[in-house]
């Protein structure tokens, strides 16, 4: 999964990158990263997992991982050039959803771009700048499609989606907030248009207000206009976050229960991305390895045997499943097995999160 990291300069977008990246993966996994400094991956935390090493004896955990783009330069005019311009907008396009930074900590230390807090405001310049870029690429694609129809008819219902996606943009309405047929959908995911992303708002607070985020109003702004298009709002304080990132896991948790929290910022943004994106993890596990796989609710089982290997899904026999809790009830897979809690899964079958599956297929 991909996430790009949007707001104005001096929210904290930094700072919680730099929590992302030391709390982050080995980087000698994701080699990636190391060549593009703006991508920052981290393991999902999931005690299944954790539960299955152990019971496999496995060599090795592999976990989930989330990649995590700081899209740096967004300012207003950006679309136009201003700042870093367009050019980091394109990082953007590659991602499934955007998680936006919104200041509301007052630190006379730190400039504000805009010369005071103020989150709508802050948000809606962010939005327009999103808004005029994915208007300069529907532009573009109109001018071309009205040339290519004259002798194409088949394009004709992807000119009419654009017309109606340039309208909409220019009365600045985000791609997000439109309906569309089933055919538009498919048409619109391939234009990889930035407001047609879901988005999870990040407020940044002061230390002070973590325990206690229902005292600061600007909170109350970041979740007033969140609640109009139905996204969530978590709140972090990215100093703290930088913190947590470098400690110890016993040590985050005392820290955590000392500042009142449950989990870190990072771990709920983990989470509430997956929900946000519908995504749910199987397991795979042996003495070689335990790894969890993420996918799509609904995804069915050839296709999330794809994930592990397009061979697999190509001849794919039946599906071994067990459910994680049958496993943790009996305590090893054997005695689920033995009490008739593994099933024999076909083509059919829709996979549930928490499954454990071993996939047989033809070669
Ligand atoms: P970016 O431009 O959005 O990447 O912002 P940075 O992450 O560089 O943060 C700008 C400044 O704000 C830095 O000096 C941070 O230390 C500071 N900052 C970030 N998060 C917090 C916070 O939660 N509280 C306070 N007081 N300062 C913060």
């Amino acid at each position: 999964m991909k996430l790009g990291i949007v707001g104005l300069p001096n929210v904290g977008k930094s700072t919680l990158f730099n929590a992302i990246t030391s709390a982050g993966a080995e980087s000698a996994n994701y080699p990636f990263c190391t060549i593009e400094p703006n991508v920052g991956v981290v393991e999902v935390p999931d005690k299944r997992l954790d539960f299955l090493t152990k019971m496999s004896n496995s060599g090795k955990t592999v976990p989930a991982v989330i990649e995590f783009f700081d899209i740096a330069g967004l300012v207003k005019g950006a679309s136009k050039g201003e700042g870093l311009g367009n050019k980091f907008l394109s990082h953007i396009r590659e991602v499934e959803a955007v998680v936006h930074v919104v200041r509301c900590f007052e630190d006379e230390n730190v400039i504000h771009v805009e010369s005071s807090v103020d989150p709508k405001r802050d948000i809606e310049i962010i939005e327009l700048e999103l808004v005029l870029a994915d208007l300069e690429v529907m532009t573009k694609r109109l001018e071309r499609l009205t040339k290519l129809v004259k002798n194409d008819k088949s394009l004709q219902t992807e000119l009419e989606l654009v017309q109606k996606l340039v309208s909409a943009l220019e009365n600045e309405k985000q791609a997000r907030f439109l309906d569309y047929t089933d055919e538009e959908l498919k048409l619109l995911k391939t234009f990889n248009l930035i407001t047609a992303k879901p988005v999870l708002y990040v407020a940044n607070v002061d230390e002070d207000y973590i325990a206690n985020p229902g005292a600061n109003k600007y909170v109350d702004e970041v979740k007033n206009h969140a609640a109009q298009d139905n996204s969530e709002v978590i709140i972090i304080c990215g100093k703290i976050e930088e913190e947590i990132s470098t400690l110890e896991d016993d040590e985050k948790i005392e820290f955590l229960h000392e500042m009142g929290l449950e989990e870190s910022g990072l771990d709920k943004l983990i989470r509430v991305s997956y929900h946000l994106l519908g995504l749910i993890s199987f397991f795979t596990t042996g003495p070689m390895e335990s790894k969890a796989w993420t996918i799509v609710k609904g995804t069915k089982a050839p296709q999330a045997a794809g994930k592990i290997h397009t061979d697999i899904e190509r001849g794919f026999i039946r599906a071994e499943v067990t459910s994680y809790n049958d496993v943790v009830e009996c305590g090893t897979m054997n005695a689920a097995k033995e009490k008739g809690l593994m099933r024999l899964e076909g083509k059919e079958y829709v996979m549930e999160d928490g499954d454990i599956v071993l996939f047989r297929f033809n070669v």
